[in-house]
């Protein structure tokens, strides 16, 4: 069987390495994971070839295609519907459908450093764009409060508008008094510090970080952000967002093959040097 990822450009992705260690180590043989560049003008083409191909067990779909593939399903899950948007194809029967497993990857991630999310955590989350939904979905789904900063402040105001059915969420408009206000789990859901920027930080130069607080940071390349750095010359524990990226592969991995996450994960992580510390 096979399974890809669609996206434009995918030859950076990291993907068919853990997956493919994964298929080998859990003995699927013939099993395989390809890499399917797609320009958006092809996406529809790409999606009624994939239907048509009883060989292709599913797929990971990425930027810029995750928003846009879902009116070519013939549905979603919940959590996809969510989010606003999908990461994974599977098959049921006859129909195709879109599954997003970057909410509970970021949570399982979270559980592998020993970090529990539950109603005493406090969060917030610096960015608003696709990966913070997933991040604010699966924060609030185990009952988290979550505070909501974006460059771009409307974006974080109508972030937490949507979800607001799920649980305690509100954008500020102001990181100054950060330092003072308590958040035991910081997220960076920006792209800022990812290579090739990496002198970027989505952290005001000089701010404190919150006393005791978990900084967590998506970014995974580098694998130590400027983030990352600062925050832990000033006390915080840090986590960075190699250990999602497998698990939010191994969630997709469970889907197609019927194969425990759990099992999947362990391979994943050892491929990609994420085990936690
Ligand atoms: P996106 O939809 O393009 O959103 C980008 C976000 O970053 C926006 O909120 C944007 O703010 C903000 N931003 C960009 N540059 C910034 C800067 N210099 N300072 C402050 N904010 C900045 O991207 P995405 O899909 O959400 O991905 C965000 C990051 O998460 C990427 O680095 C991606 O690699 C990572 N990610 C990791 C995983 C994982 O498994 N670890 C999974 C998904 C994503 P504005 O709205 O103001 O432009």
């Amino acid at each position: 069987m096979r399974v890809g990822l669609f996206g434009f450009p995918v030859a950076h992705s990291a993907s068919p390495r853990m997956h493919n260690a994964a298929f080998a180590a859990l003995g699927l043989a013939g099993w395989q994971y390809e890499l399917w560049e797609t320009a958006p003008d092809q996406l529809v083409r790409r999606i009624a070839a994939l239907r048509a191909d009883p060989s292709i067990a599913g797929a990971n779909v990425t930027v810029p295609h995750k928003i846009e593939v879902m009116a070519a399903l013939d549905g979603v899950t919940e959590r996809a519907r969510a989010i606003g948007a999908v990461n994974t194809l599977y098959r049921e029967g006859d129909r195709l459908l879109g599954d997003n497993t970057d909410s509970a990857g970021f949570i399982a991630d979270l559980a592998a450093h020993g970090v529990t999310v539950d109603a005493h955590t406090q969060a917030l989350v610096l960015g608003a764009g696709g990966a913070a939904r997933a991040v604010v979905h699966g924060l609030l789904s185990q009952g988290a409060r979550v505070r909501i900063f974006n460059r771009a402040a409307g974006r974080a105001v109508t972030l937490a508008a949507d979800f607001k059915t799920l649980g305690d969420v509100r954008a500020v408009d102001d990181l100054s008094a950060a330092g003072d206000t308590p958040a035991t789990l910081i997220v960076n859901a920006t792209s800022a510090g990812m290579s090739p920027n990496e002198d970027g930080t989505p952290w005001p130069p000089g701010l404190r970080f919150p006393g005791g607080a978990t900084v967590y940071d998506l970014v995974y390349k580098p694998a130590t952000t400027r983030l990352m750095r600062e925050a832990a010359a000033a006390g915080a524990r840090i986590i960075g967002g190699i250990g999602m990226l497998a698990e939010q592969g191994a969630q997709a991995f469970a889907r197609w093959t019927g194969k425990p996450a759990a099992e999947a994960s362990v391979i994943m992580r050892r491929t990609l040097g994420a085990t936690p510390q």
